[in-house]
């Protein structure tokens, strides 16, 4: 008999917003999760991590614009859980924090299903600490309390004003923006002199990160000039006055930034990393996909060049050649597919066309022989023709749809060239979400877009279709070919100085100086 699996539920925290503060266990679940059932907070960077397979179910729901009953989403975590389903319930902050993941909780409870609690940062802490304020300090404060601004509809506040005036402590209000200058006037009314310093944080930890530091009498008022909108949190107490001395979010020399990186899949996520260290919010979207060719397609081919590279490997020269990291990699593992090993190949010479692809390759024990100055096909082209002639090989090992200027200046030396496709490369292509990163681009809040390849610009203009319009993008591209395809469709563009990873960053930090 066919065995089914169990269906589990994790109702899981996802901090406010900035992907760095998933806790691993959060971030592994969002890896190996069937379904992803999440809410309106779930920033679009977290999104954006979710893998293209995965299904996702939005229930966002906002207070007083209810998008689904909290009934309505209990029943959909039972029917997937009880379809043998691993369902990650991705919660804003904590989940037990005013997520009413304790009603998620019961119902599971009762019904039976496995569940297990993923604490997450909440957003009442992480939020003004992002704002420069700490939630307690010794000289100030001895404790914190989170609370609740809001109000059932029509209903009466149930909090006890007098008693958080007494308590000269940190108060925190969650969900509160609305019912601002009622909390205000009641802290007053309780006792709090007009002067206690008080402020407003919205979207915190986003790019899009907005503070007010005031006082309890003129916070409502500079809140609604500013028309600051949930979500946000309102801190009360003596600690806001650390804000402007110690405000460091937006201070990072990438903070306030969000950057849209079309990194192909699979691929190690550098430049995400390495943007984020320097501050920037990152929207990770797949706008190519790497693919071995098919075993049929690629063995017969590819084995035939084998035996033939081995026959030269004596008498001329045989380049082995790379065009690309991808190429490196599927390069070994026809290697460990075919079980050859790459000392058959000992007097061969290795040719590359930058940097990137260089270390790569580097990372297996080669050291490339050759590399152009310029990271262009051409270019590779030319360099390899001013060393190869009649008796030797070129074998390039590369994509399918590749650069046709690689061949002509080698063939005319009077080598062997063979044109060995590895691997295809899949432009565009499904991505869960995609409609919430779209809105990102389109609401002004992605500053910029990177291309890594003419490739990635049609990957990424073929998923966003008529969801954005090209000129609002500045494009930051690696290279001219790139930049030109860009430019075809209306984007503004920047290009790095060289044809590396580390280049385009540094063009984008120069773009902040400006
Ligand atoms: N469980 C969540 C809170 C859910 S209630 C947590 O632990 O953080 C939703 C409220 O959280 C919002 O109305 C707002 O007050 C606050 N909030 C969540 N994310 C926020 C963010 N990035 N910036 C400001 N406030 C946020």
């Amino acid at each position: 008999m066919n065995e089914k699996k169990e269906g589990k539920v994790w109702i899981a925290g996802a901090g406010p917003g900035d992907a760095g503060l998933l806790t691993l266990k959060t971030a592994a679940l969002i890896e190996q999760a069937d379904v992803i059932v999440y809410d309106a907070l779930i920033s679009a960077e977290i999104l954006s991590l979710i893998p293209a397979r995965t299904k996702t179910i939005n229930v966002g729901k906002r207070s007083s614009r209810h998008l689904m009953p909290q009934r309505e989403i209990n029943r959909i975590l039972a029917e997937l859980a009880g379809e043998g389903l691993q369902v990650l319930r991705l919660k804003g902050g904590d989940p037990f924090v005013f997520g009413r993941g304790g009603e998620e909780a019961e119902l599971l409870a009762e019904e039976g299903i496995p569940f297990e609690v993923v604490p997450g940062i909440t957003s009442g802490v992480a939020v003004p600490a992002y704002a420069g304020i700490p939630v307690t300090h010794r000289d100030y404060t001895s404790s914190f309390h989170v609370i609740t601004g809001h109000t059932r509809k029509g209903g009466e506040s149930r909090i006890d004003y007098e008693a958080l005036a007494r308590l000269d402590a940190t108060l925190i209000f969650l969900m509160g923006v609305t019912a601002l200058p009622e909390i205000c006037e009641k802290l007053r009314e309780a006792g709090m002199a007009d002067d206690t310093p008080a402020a407003v944080v919205q979207n915190g930890t986003l790019a899009c990160q907005r503070r007010i530091v005031s006082d309890l009498l003129h916070l409502p008022e500079q809140v609604r000039e500013a028309k600051i909108q949930a979500p946000a949190v309102i801190v009360v107490g003596k600690v806001c006055r650390l804000a402007d001395a110690f405000s460091w979010s937006e201070k990072r020399p990438l903070g306030g930034r969000q950057i849209l990186v079309t990194r192909p899949e699979p691929q190690g996520a550098a430049m995400a990393e390495t943007l984020r260290g320097l501050g920037a919010q990152v929207l990770e979207l797949p706008s190519i996909r790497i693919r071995p060719l098919p075993k049929e397609e690629n063995r017969a081919k590819v084995l035939e060049a084998w035996k033939k590279i081995q026959e030269k490997d004596g008498e001329g020269t045989v380049w082995i050649v790379f065009t690309s990291a991808a190429g490196v990699r599927a390069f070994f593992e026809l290697l460990e597919q075919e079980q050859i090993d790459i000392r058959t190949f000992w007097k061969a010479r290795f040719a590359v066309i930058g940097s990137g692809t260089g270390m790569e390759l580097r990372r297996r024990g080669i050291r490339p022989d050759l590399m152009p100055e310029v990271y262009e096909a051409a270019e590779l082209g030319k360099a390899l023709a001013e060393q190869t002639g009649e008796k030797d090989l070129v074998a390039a090992f590369r994509a399918r749809e590749a650069s046709e200027e690689l061949f002509p200046p080698i063939l005319q030396t009077g080598a062997d060239c063979m044109d060995l496709p590895v691997y295809e490369t899949e432009i565009g292509g499904e991505v869960p979400c995609l409609e919430q990163l779209a809105a990102q681009v389109r609401e002004g809040k992605v500053d910029y877009v990177t291309f890594t390849s003419a490739s990635t610009v049609r990957g990424f203009i073929s998923q966003m279709k008529d969801r954005i319009d090209p000129g609002q993008i500045l494009a930051v591209c690696i290279g001219r070919k790139t930049q030109e395809e860009a430019k075809r469709y209306g984007m503004r563009t920047v290009v790095s100085e060289k044809a590396t990873v580390e280049s385009m960053i540094e063009r984008i930090l120069k773009l902040q100086k400006q």
